[in-house]
């Protein structure tokens, strides 16, 4: 959850200073407050008690993004190679657990190990945030302030009942974590213990988490054995005021309105409820959605989000993405080319931290300055045609 904010380029503000003696009374209210839900004292003081605010958070409550982010750009990093060749390493290593999974929920092991690399990249980025710290924080100041007060009593239900550890309890600045970066009220409702062990440990233990992911999913409305959509040619012509993952229709109506696969295959004349998706307008690729789409989208409430998980999905299933081109002439970046990309930077003398593959202001400052030297908009987007560029060394270099 919120994975796609991780992705975009945001600018951070300074922390803002803090009424030390009324975090302390809003401390105190929450105790009864989190007492009223069912949290024993001992339970409170051990985890909230005394948790210093980190007024950091509240500036990334109110960050607005850097600049937009193009879908390519978007599914370029999230769906790469290297995403790719894990997944595939993922699905042999747990395909026993996979096959219990699917036999369990009816998610098949491709669409729940997607889930896993986009959120956590297989469990290697949970965020390193303490998730007390920070809902104590988001509870107590800020704009949002009974949204987080509903999720730290939530984590502590998840202390309380033994699932994970307090010191496993890192994650985003908004309090998702574990491998499937479930937000706690999400967890109370969703996680299952799958390995047996009497517990639902969504950082410990990757049954869990797996099994976890194809129940939020089952409860979203997944249908076993259909597909998620099909890329779609659209006739000359074609209305594109129809498209939208909500204006639904039988899958019969883009038939008659001359909507065809990329791939040959026949649409059945079915009513099947179905939307068709053009992330970037009549130009890119088009796809014809169903319900299982919907149910991934539910995840994370973004389309593109939804999108980068089902194709990467297909690429786990060995297909290939979408046939139709992006409609740029100056593609985005995978990860690879993201570090490629950084280190280019570092050589020509730019101060921007750790070759992380994470594009950030120092990063996009940096890309900018770059721009400007070579004489292309400076806007602060890096595609291929910039990397081609730094790739050629400078004078003096
Ligand atoms: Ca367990």
């Amino acid at each position: 959850m919120l994975a796609s904010l991780l992705t975009l380029g945001l600018a951070a503000a300074p922390p803002p200073d803090y009424d030390a003696a009324a975090y302390e009374r809003c401390l105190a209210r929450l105790e009864s407050h989190a007492a009223g839900q069912g949290i024993s004292r001992s339970t409170f003081n051990a985890h909230v008690r005394g948790v210093e605010p980190d007024t950091s958070v509240l500036a990334l409550l109110d960050q607005q993004p850097e600049f937009r982010t193009e879908i390519w750009d978007y599914l370029a990093g999230l769906v790469d190679g290297e995403r790719v060749e894990d997944g595939k390493a993922m699905l042999a290593r747990h395909a026993s657990t996979l096959a219990r999974v699917e036999e369990a929920y009816g998610v098949d092991p491709e669409t729940v190990v997607a889930v896993w690399g986009v959120e956590s990249d297989f469990g290697g980025t949970f965020g390193k945030r303490p998730l007390l710290q920070s809902l104590a924080t988001l509870s107590c100041m800020g704009r949002r302030q009974a949204f987080f007060r509903g999720e730290l009593v939530a984590t502590l239900h998840i202390l309380q009942d033994g699932d994970v550890r307090a010191g496993d309890l890192v994650g985003s600045w908004a309090g998702a974590f574990g491998h499937t970066q479930f937000m706690p009220s999400t967890y109370r409702r969703i996680a299952v213990d799958f390995d047996g062990d009497g517990r639902r440990d969504l950082v410990g233990s990757i049954p869990d988490a797996l099994a976890s992911t194809a129940n939020y999913l089952k409860r979203s409305g997944w249908q076993s054995g259909q597909p998620w959509g099909h890329e779609v040619k659209l006739p000359a012509g074609f209305n594109t005021s129809l498209a939208g993952r909500t204006s639904r229709r039988p899958l019969s109506d883009w038939i008659d309105l001359g909507v065809t696969r990329v791939d040959g295959m026949p649409i059945p004349r079915a009513d099947t409820r179905s939307a068709l998706l053009l992330p970037a307008g009549r130009e890119g690729p088009a796809w014809i959605v169903f319900r299982n789409f919907d149910a991934i989208y539910s995840y994370n409430a973004a389309e593109s989000y939804a999108l980068a998980i089902a194709l990467l999905a297909d690429r786990l299933r060995g297909k290939s993405g979408p046939v139709a081109p992006w409609p740029t002439e100056d593609p985005g970046l995978s990860r690879a080319e993201r570090r490629e990309l950084q280190r280019l930077l570092i050589a020509r003398g730019h101060d921007i931290g750790e070759v992380d593959g994470i594009l950030g202001s120092a990063s996009r400052a940096a890309v900018r300055a770059e721009q400007e030297r070579l004489g292309m908009a400076a806007d602060g987007r890096a595609g291929k045609r910039l990397l081609r560029a730094l790739a050629v060394p400078a004078p003096g270099l």
